[in-house]
This record gives structure tokens, sequence and C-alpha cells, in this order.
């Protein structure tokens, strides 16, 4: 049985990039009726967020990424948390040292850096130091850090799943710090001590952690440890340029869902996001995404968060959905934005197949509560073929056959409206088009003059012909 893991750290949001990974080692698992497991990275404790752990549970419960294990659902190779599982790495990183894959070190950080690329090198004295002298000075009650060390000669290779066969010359690699002086690992580490320990079978995460790969095989090496299949995905950019960043605002899952996007939407188009379904249908729900996905269609390129791809997406899954059930997200926007007494449904008929996102619904409704400034300009209209005098006449027209006609039957308005343009020999764009503007004085509204009227009701629309008139 294989098994994956998603291993957020708790920054308090969870970025498009993240969530992505989350997906595909996800997906990459239940196409093979693997385990899917969450592990919370969390030995960063510069960056801790309060609350932050809570945003990744309902994030996956959200979206319908469940997990097999986890800190909620304990399976038997916990804890699921990195910060209840020090003394593991503790114990790991002795042992390292032991087996002569790390060495205990006393040296400042700046003492070790180098200048000029900002790595650690190979300079670092306290590797000839024998572990007696240095199990001394660490009983003298010394800090220490245990650092990695890596054989300066030969190369290391390895092959992943997406970017092939990676070989890496160990010179190149640093020796980078496993366990801080407080007792905490790094993600160096303690990636590699879970993933082990947690029986992942299978590794999906971002391509940020190619280069430093070989130094992870090492310390399996050094355990006599199998390490896992690798499956780097490629980053999510804003364009070519420039990752999605946080700054922008449209860069987590939570920015999206304030925006009103879907869950489900979000999720489909995330999928696409470095990986490509054979043919040209792009509309999945997760189930069917399970069972398409496959590996060896993901992308090395980085993909590119296309926005208004995304909108696309998400107006077709507003459409494929129910009328009640589209009523029921459009719900809070009424209630937040009307005041008129409207028939909700009515107005969803309207609006479900014409916006892309429920954040569209307060501007496509603010017209209703009252029109817009009153700017006769607006009945000027080239392809109606309409002109100030000729739109007044044409409402001049329609008024005196309102009072009679019923406000609840949108056919019997519209065969009245196209009855009255016949009648006096005009088009029917020169009723409708400027019933439209005296019932909103918008250039732009979701729907025509009979859905609207309809919407506004009898007494309402009378109001706002005669004040167009005067
Ligand atoms: N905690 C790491 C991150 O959030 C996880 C990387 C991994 O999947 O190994 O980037």
């Amino acid at each position: 049985k294989i098994r994956t893991r998603f291993a957020p750290s708790p920054t308090g949001y969870m970025h498009i990039g993240n969530l992505r990974t989350a997906l595909y080692s996800y997906l990459v698992t239940k196409h093979n009726n693997g385990d899917f497991i969450l592990r919370i990275e969390d030995t960063d404790r510069q960056r801790e967020v309060a609350g932050a752990i809570d945003i990744i549970y309902d994030v996956l419960n959200d979206t319908g990424l469940n997990y097999d294990e986890g800190p909620l659902k304990p399976g038997d190779v916990g804890p699921y948390i990195q910060s209840k599982r020090l003394e593991i790495y503790q114990k790991y990183a002795h042992k390292l040292v032991e087996l002569k894959a790390a060495h205990y070190c006393f040296c400042s950080e700046t003492k070790l850096k180098d200048a000029h690329n900002n790595t650690y090198t190979f300079n670092d004295p306290c590797k000839s130091l024998s572990i007696d002298e240095a199990k001394k000075r660490i009983a003298n009650g010394e800090a220490y850090t245990i650092r990695q060390t890596i054989p300066n000669t030969s190369t290391t290779t390895f092959n992943d799943a997406v970017y092939g066969t990676i070989e890496t010359e160990n010179k190149l690699l640093d020796e980078g710090i496993l366990l801080k002086s407080d007792g905490y690992p790094t993600y160096n580490f303690a990636n590699v001590i879970d993933d082990h320990l947690m029986k992942i079978t299978h590794v999906v995460r971002g391509n940020e952690y190619l280069s430093s790969t070989p130094k992870y095989n090492l310390i399996y090496k050094a355990f006599n440890w199998e390490p896992p299949v690798y499956i780097h995905v490629p980053p999510v950019m804003k364009d070519e340029q420039n990752k999605l960043s946080k700054r922008n605002g449209d860069a987590s899952y939570q920015d999206l869902i304030k925006q009103g996007f879907l869950s489900e939407a979000i999720i489909n188009y995330i999928a696409l996001l470095g990986w490509a379904p054979v043919g040209e249908e792009e509309i999945f729900s997760l189930e069917e995404l399970v069972k398409i996905f496959s590996v060896d269609r993901i992308s090395k390129s980085p993909a590119i968060f296309d926005y208004e791809k995304l909108k696309w997406m998400n107006g077709v899954y507003l459409r494929n959905m129910s009328l009640e059930q589209f009523n029921n997200y459009a719900l809070n926007y009424y209630q937040d934005n009307l005041k008129a007494d409207i028939n909700y449904i009515e107005l969803s008929k309207i609006l479900q197949p014409r916006i892309q996102i429920l954040n569209e619904i307060p501007e496509a409704i603010d017209f209703i509560d009252s029109p817009y400034p009153f700017n006769k300009e607006l009945f000027v209209n080239k392809k109606m073929k309409t002109t100030i005098e000729n739109s007044l006449e044409a409402l001049e027209l329609v008024l005196p056959s309102l009072n009679n006609l019923d406000f609840d039957n949108e056919d019997s308005i519209k065969d009245k409206f196209i009855e009255l343009a016949k009648k006096h020999e005009k088009k029917n764009g020169q009723i409708m088009y400027p019933i439209r503007v005296a019932l909103t004085f918008k250039a732009f509204t979701p729907g025509g003059a009979v859905e609207i009227a309809h919407i506004l009701g009898k007494d309402e629309t009378i109001k706002r012909i005669n004040n167009a008139i005067e």
C-alpha cells in the first residue's frame, strides 16, 4: 500500500501552491488506494502563528482532501506534529554522529558561513574533533549543533518521477545544521526522519526541495534506509517572473474563498496547474480526478495561475448547480446588500447564468434598491438605434399599458413589449432598451428589460418610468 503525506508549516494561511501540492499528494495516493497522511511541520518557532493549525484542518476539510492519519486521526506512527517529536529527532541525530554522517559543532553560524555564496562549506574545524572530545565539551555545558557531514568527493544520484535522473557533485552540497542548539531539528533533518518512520513511500513536494534531496538521500544511506519515490512538482507562478505572493492578496485559498470562488472550482482549477488530463475536458470533480490522475502527466515547467480562467471555471460550477443550491450560496449576498422586498429565487434565476464569482452579486443587484443617478445620455445607443428623444417617446407609449399587466408572468411582460414595438413600428430594442435604462440607469445589468421589470414589480417599474419621463 502506498503512503503519501502533506506536510504543511502552520503559517496562518494556505498558499495555493501548497494546496496544489496537497492535492497532488492526495491524488497520487488515492489513485492507488493508498493512505494520505497529514503531518504538521512546526519546528520553525519564529514563524509560529496562533490558530494556524486549525486553518490547515479547515481547508483540508472544506476541499474534501480527507486524510487517513493526522493529528486529529492518529494512526500507528504518531505523533503527527513535529514539535511533539523532538526526542525522536534528537535520538536519530546523535545516532547519525555515531554513523559518521554528522558531527557535533560548536562554531557560531557566522564563522562557518561562506560570505560569498551564503552557504556552509566544508571548512568546519569541529569535524576534526573526536566524538569523545565533543561529548566532553557538551557535558561541560557548551552549546552545540549537529551538522551533516558530507563526503567531499564523488556524486549522489537519484531519480525523480517528474524531473528524471538528478546527479549532484557532493562538494556542491552544504553541511547544514540538522539539530539546532535548542534541540529542535531543521526541516532538512526532520523530513527524512519522519518520512522514514511514518513509512511514506512517495514524497510529493515543491521543486524548491529538488536541490536539497541529495543531502536527504545521504542521510537515508547512512541509516541504511530506503529513500521514498520522489515526485517534485513545478512552482505556481503569478506570471513568467513572479511567484504568487501573499502580499498581492491572491495567493491563498482563503483569499479566493473571500473573493467568492467555490471550493470545488478551486480544486478543479489547481489540479490543472502543472498537470494535464488526456483530452480536452477540463471540468472534473475530486472523485474524477482521483480516477484519471497520473504522475507521468505532471509537467516540469512552472504553472501560471490564470485568474480569468479560474473565474470562467467558477462560472461553470455556478451554472452546473441547481437553482436552489445557487440561491443558497447567494443568500448572504442578498441579505447583506438588499433592502427591497425581492423574490430571491427569481433574482437567482437571473444571476445564475450570468455571474462567474459570487462577489459579483452586490454590484449586479445594486440598482434594485434605487436606480443609479439619472443620466439621459445612457438612452443613446447606436446598436439599439435609440436616442434620448425616441427613448422618452417609447417610455410614454409603454406607460399606459403597464397598469393592467401581470408582472408575475415574465412571458406576458415580454409579449406586451413586443406587441407595443410592432404596433408603433419600432424595433424590439427601441422599446426594451429604454425601459432597461429607465429602470436602472446602468449601462450593464444582469438581465434585460423584461427580467428587471419582473423583479422590480409593477409599482416600482411604473414609478421609475414616470421619473425618467419627467
Ligand atoms: N513544511 C514544508 C513546507 O511547507 C514541507 C515540504 C515537504 O513537503 O516536504 O514547505
